[in-house]
This record gives C-alpha cells, sequence and structure tokens, in this order.
C-alpha cells in the first residue's frame, strides 16, 4: 500500500506541535506560529477537520515574565503555564482569525478522561465544536495537574484526543525529521526511517538515541504515543514542524517524515477508553483456550478460561487478562468481584449460580467491555 492508499481516506486530523518548534531564544515564534496556522487554514478549506494539540504556554509564560534560566519547581511551571496560555491562545486567534476562522480553547487533565462521563463530556464538546467548525486547541491544563492526574506531556494527551474523537491520523510535529536509526547528531551515517510497520523493540531503542531531547518527552514519549494510536488502528506521523508545507506534503502522500502504519483491528472509542486511560486493578491469568477465544475469535472472557485471580478488585473494575507466560492479552471491566472469580475460576458458566447463589451474567468480562491489546499473531498493541 502506498503513503497515498493509507492517507486516502483521512478526515479527522490530529495535529500536535511541541514547544521545541513553536518557541525561539524571544518565545513564542510567530513567524512559525503564522505559518502552521495558514497550513492548518488551507486543509480546513479541502475539508479536512483539524483539531491542534499545542504546548508552548510554559515556555511562553516564561519569557513574558521575563524569568531567565530554567524554572525550577513544578508551580513556577505551572504560573508561568497560567501566564503563557492566554498569550498562546491570543496568537492562535489572531492568527486564524486572518482566515476568518475561530479558535476554541480545551485544557485537560487525566483525571477528566478516565472519568467516563467526563470523557463522553469531552467527546461531545470536540464534536460540536467540529461540527461548527471552530478550530480547537488542546493543551494539557497544566495550572492543575499534578503528577497523579497528569498527561505527563503532549505527545500522550494528543494520543488521548486522538482516540476520544476516533481520529484518522496524528500528525506529530517535531523539531527533527521523524525517527532515526541512530543518533541524528551523526548526520552522516544516521539514516530518516520513513515507515515502521510494527513497533519493535529496535524501533524503541532507536527512539532514546537523540542527543538532546526534544520537547518534554523527546522522541521516546512520540513512539510510547505512536503505540497507543496505532494500537487504536490510527496511522501516526512524526514530522518537521518548521518545514513549509509539511502538512500538505503528508496529505498529498509524499514521502515525509515517519509513517508509524495501524494495527489492523480498529479499537471503537469506548473500549480505547477502557485500555489507555483505566488503571488496571489486578490481574486475571487466563489459559491458552481463552487466550484464542478473546484474540483469535473476538469472543468474552467465560470463568472456565481462568486460572488464576490476582488483587482484590471490585464489580465494574478494569482488570489486566494475562497469559499463562504473564503477557498483557486484554483490559476489561469485570462482571464479578475478584472473590467470585476465584471461585467460580476453571468451571463451566451454568455452575456460577450453585457456586455463588446468584448469576447475573455467563461472561467474567464480556467482550463489549474486554479491549484485546495484542494482534492475532500474539504481538503486543501497547
Ligand atoms: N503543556 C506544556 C506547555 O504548554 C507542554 C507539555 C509538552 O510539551 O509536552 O508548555
Amino acid at each position: 500500500m502506498t503513503r497515498k492508499e493509507i492517507l486516502g481516506n483521512v478526515r479527522k486530523i490530529i495535529v500536535k506541535v511541541g514547544s521545541a518548534v513553536l518557541t525561539g531564544e524571544d518565545g513564542l515564534d510567530l513567524q512559525i506560529i503564522e505559518q502552521l496556522v495558514d497550513e492548518i487554514s488551507a486543509l480546513r478549506q479541502q475539508g479536512y477537520q483539524v483539531i491542534l494539540v499545542s504546548s508552548g504556554a510554559i515556555a511562553s509564560g516564561k519569557h513574558r515574565l521575563g524569568i531567565p534560566g530554567k524554572l525550577k519547581s513544578i508551580p513556577q511551571k505551572q504560573a508561568a503555564a497560567a501566564v503563557g496560555q492566554g498569550r498562546l491562545m491570543r496568537v492562535y486567534s489572531n492568527a486564524f482569525g486572518k482566515h476568518g476562522l475561530f479558535v476554541g480553547q480545551v485544557l485537560l487533565t487525566m483525571s477528566d478522561i478516565t472519568d467516563r462521563k467526563r470523557f463522553l463530556n469531552i467527546r461531545n464538546t470536540l464534536f460540536t465544536l467540529m461540527d461548527w467548525g471552530v478550530i480547537t486547541i488542546i493543551n494539557e491544563n497544566d495550572t492543575v495537574a499534578v503528577d497523579e492526574i497528569k498527561f505527563g506531556d503532549n505527545d500522550h494527551l494528543a494520543a488521548m484526543v486522538a482516540n476520544i474523537i476516533e481520529a484518522h491520523l496524528v500528525i506529530n510535529l517535531t523539531s527533527t525529521e521523524g525517527l532515526y536509526d541512530r543518533n541524528p547528531a551523526d548526520p552522516k551515517k544516521a539514516k530518516l526511517i520513513p515507515l515502521v510497520t510494527e513497533i519493535t523493540p529496535e524501533i524503541e531503542a532507536a527512539a532514546t538515541l537523540e542527543a538532546t531531547p526534544v520537547g518534554m518527552g523527546g522522541m521516546k514519549s512520540k513512539v510510547m504515543a505512536a503505540k497507543k494510536v496505532t494500537a487504536s488502528g490510527i496511522p501516526y506521523i512524526i514530522a518537521p514542524g518548521r518545514r513549509q508545507g509539511v502538512l500538505q506534503e503528508i496529505l498529498d502522500g509524499k514521502e515525509t517524515g515517519t509513517l508509524f502504519l495501524p494495527m489492523a483491528e480498529r479499537l471503537n472509542s469506548r473500549k480505547c477508553w477502557i485500555a489507555f486511560t483505566l488503571r488496571s486493578r489486578g490481574r486475571i491469568l487466563i489459559d491458552e483456550g481463552a487466550k484464542e477465544a478473546l484474540v483469535g475469535d473476538g469472543k468474552s472472557l467465560l470463568p472456565s478460561g481462568v486460572m488464576q485471580v490476582e488483587g482484590n478488585f471490585a464489580l465494574g473494575d478494569p482488570v489486566t487478562c494475562v497469559d499463562a507466560a504473564g503477557n498483557p492479552i486484554a483490559k476489561g471491566l469485570v462482571n464479578y468481584t475478584a472473590d467470585e472469580i476465584r471461585k467460580i475460576m476453571g468451571l463451566k458458566s451454568s455452575k456460577i449460580e450453585q457456586v455463588l447463589g446468584y448469576k447475573d451474567y455467563d461472561e467474567v468480562i464480556h467482550r463489549d467491555n474486554l479491549a484485546v491489546t495484542v494482534q492475532p499473531s500474539g504481538k503486543s498493541k501497547t
């Protein structure tokens, strides 16, 4: 398949742009922002829907306040973001305004999307903004985000947003040309990897080779984000953010940056939510037959396939299913508590009532609440 074919049906796009592209010595680089805005506006003209995930709040605030050197503490960074976020939005608002486009600001933390109700509210808001033709600009809500509720970096945030809106493509604009096979500081030897069909340990290793990490998370976090996005069936491209015309080049199918191919199967938004936003409360060890049923046939997990239960989870909790070797296979919401599953494991569903005194479900995890995170070949999606 050519790039053109892979990107042929793309309509909904997440463009993520990092501080390393947006800021220079003098704070926000207005010329680059104008260039980016011109390109996004041109895509809009062609019927593409674009959501922008933009960093730059902390860097811009720090520059505005004239604070020299590095910001030391988290409160300092949060305070700088409070100053910079407004400035960032004003610059975007002015630039998109020249094209007759309105911008909307959405600031998120991880805890906003682990809550199913808030997740759905965010989803509805983003779809409404898209319907209205507003350019949505998303950033982490830095002023409130402490470690436990943080996305960590905007690469991860963009991956989550892609899952929320079931995007067709994620473009991560960065300050390098893409992913290199070795340290790009050695330009003679380092070669750009144009296509990644599978994120192998070698690809992950290549991502840690850069001399100076780009932006908050560096190349490693971009590749980890690519794993999440491609596991949801969405192609992902790391591309040079300062190159003029980069977005159009990509959508024209030109060999720009590094393209990560999507996994064959597409997870729907609810399953992505289960797989990537919920924290697992325990583990269920399943046998080979159950693994085959889950992965190969898309079936539910029955008590007969359960070999062992770890943890003390409650009804409805997210739990990871692992195979006999301990490899994670799937994550799902359980129909019974950990103690109940310990009692019914290995048994036929017809025995559930006899053992527990009641039976609301035949399945330990119903397939609608189960996100399988490996491919039928057994290769990991996450
Ligand atoms: N949210 C941060 C900011 O706007 C950037 C985080 C990142 O670049 O990953 O400054």
